[in-house]
């Protein structure tokens, strides 16, 4: 069976007339799908007829959350979602000053196996389709009562790895008639495959795409993340250039800073050589540890002298606020405690 969420307005609008339908009707039942509705029953403005027919034709995705945590601290919720065939996944509502971000997840498990990241232990179990992805949007909607404003792909899962699924996700949140939010307000984040990334360019997208650069060096990052023996830095790099000049979108970088591996004075003179000249701008992160990996949070001190070199040679960077410390609110940490838990 269709799942309904991942039909586009036309899609549906094309289903109904060739159900004997009214066009007009599609834009009722997508608003009532991205409202999270939990069945047919619920779409009181159709007849009892229409709703039959809808559910006997379409399946309608309900994500169960069969965990919720919510930091004390700073208001952030992590939701662990059950899907229909009983896989979960997670997404993470975060609370600024400007506004609600979510991130969230594209698969799950993901295949990229980055070294010092939970979410890529097990593997990849499978795709998530672009209803399964709207859903972690429309339900934290739903669960918390808050409108979402920006969109982080940077949950669980290589988006670019699922990428047909993940551009019809764009195009559906992003669509006036549901929820509607511009892709000047959504974030793409990979972990550089340079192919995918020169696809994405030619795709007219005004989202803002985030590459996890994390070493400056092959030697370091080949050692960290697999996929830069097939994507090395230098062909990265040049997908990225290829990226702003056709989009004209400047690239976020994401820039891990883990003890005495990626946060070596050195690194930070190579990494602003290698963003010299283009515009980009530097996200340093604090490496979040994680039981199954052996890397460590570079210190302070580490993470300041880092930050200054780039300045010093003109490239902007910022060291990204940790949020929910108190939740397991980094990068697959709960999907892992929950397949612990049920294994023990
Ligand atoms: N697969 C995509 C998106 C998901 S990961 C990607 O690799 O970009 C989102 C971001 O979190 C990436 O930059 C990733 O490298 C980073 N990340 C993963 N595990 C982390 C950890 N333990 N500490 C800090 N950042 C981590």
């Amino acid at each position: 069976m269709t799942e309904i969420k991942s039909l586009t307005i036309e899609e549906l609008k094309a289903a109904l007339v060739d159900m004997g339908e009214k066009p007009f009707r599609a834009g009722q039942i997508f608003k009532w799908l991205h409202g999270g509705v939990e069945s047919f029953e619920e779409m009181s403005n159709l007849s009892k007829d229409l709703r039959q027919r809808l559910s006997a034709r379409f399946s309608l995705t309900v994500p169960v959350a069969v965990r919720k945590q919510m930091s004390r601290m700073d208001g952030t919720i992590k939701y662990l979602w059950r899907l229909h065939d009983g896989e979960c996944v997670e997404s993470v509502l975060m609370r600024y000053k400007h506004g609600v971000s979510v991130c969230v997840s594209t698969q799950v498990g993901c295949r990229m196996a980055c070294k010092f990241c939970a979410s890529g232990i097990g593997g990849c179990k499978r795709n998530l389709s672009a209803g399964e992805i709207l859903d972690e949007i429309i339900f934290m909607q739903k669960d918390s009562g808050e409108t979402v404003s920006n969109i982080v792909l940077m949950g669980t899962g290589e988006p670019l790895d699922n990428y047909d699924n993940v551009l019809k996700f764009l195009r559906l949140v992003s669509c006036s008639e549901g929820i509607g939010i511009g892709q000047r307000h959504i974030s793409l984040s990979t972990s550089g495959i340079a192919d995918k990334i020169e696809k994405l360019a030619g795709e007219k997208l005004q989202i803002t795409l985030s590459v996890s650069l994390h070493a400056p060096d092959d030697e370091t990052r080949s050692s960290i993340m697999p996929v830069n023996n097939a994507y090395p830095v230098k062909r990265l790099m040049r997908a990225c250039r290829y990226y702003f000049d056709t989009t004209g979108r400047r690239i976020s970088y994401e820039y891990m800073m883990a003890r005495n591996k990626t946060d070596q004075p050195w690194q930070a003179e190579q990494l602003a050589k290698l963003l010299r000249g283009r515009p980009a701008h530097v996200n340093l992160i604090p490496l979040n540890e994680v039981a199954e990996s052996p890397l460590r949070p570079s210190r302070p001190e580490a993470v300041r002298r880092f930050q200054q070199a780039l300045e010093k040679h003109g490239v902007t960077a910022t060291v990204r606020r940790r949020l929910g410390p108190d939740i397991d609110a980094a990068c697959g940490q709960l999907r892992r405690r929950e397949l612990r838990e049920r294994q023990a």
